[in-house]
């Protein structure tokens, strides 16, 4: 079976990145929940910002759940094998794409 410890390097720096990132975001998001300005237009501002940080750190929630994943299906030796097939997915795909869990052919017929 492949090694995927170089993957798994990479995930874990990845999640390292995306939690200091989230960490951010919610500082950012808590430091605007402050008092409100009293100008019906910075107002506006302020909160179309916090709607900004909230995208954001809700597509690094989802990218951290995502890298989470991955990282149990390597220590489950479950990675790099297809989850429709069983057989193994190519490296080359891997590396590419480090959270796919179909091979090519699995991934096209179900249209992933
Ligand atoms: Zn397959």
């Amino acid at each position: 079976m492949a090694d995927h410890q170089t993957i798994r390097q990479q995930l874990l720096k990845q999640r390292e990145e995306l939690n200091h990132r989230i960490n951010q975001i919610t500082a950012d998001v808590r430091h605007a929940d402050g008092p409100l300005p009293s100008d019906f237009s910075e107002q506006a501002v302020e909160r179309e910002q916090e709607e900004v940080l909230d995208a954001l750190g809700e597509a690094s929630r989802r990218e951290l759940s995502q890298i989470n994943r991955t990282l149990v299906r390597i220590d489950e030796g479950q990675y790099g094998i297809c989850m429709e097939c069983g057989e193994a997915i190519p490296e080359a795909r891997l590396e590419i794409l480090p959270h796919s869990v179909y091979c090519v052919h699995c991934a096209e017929a179900n249209g992933k």
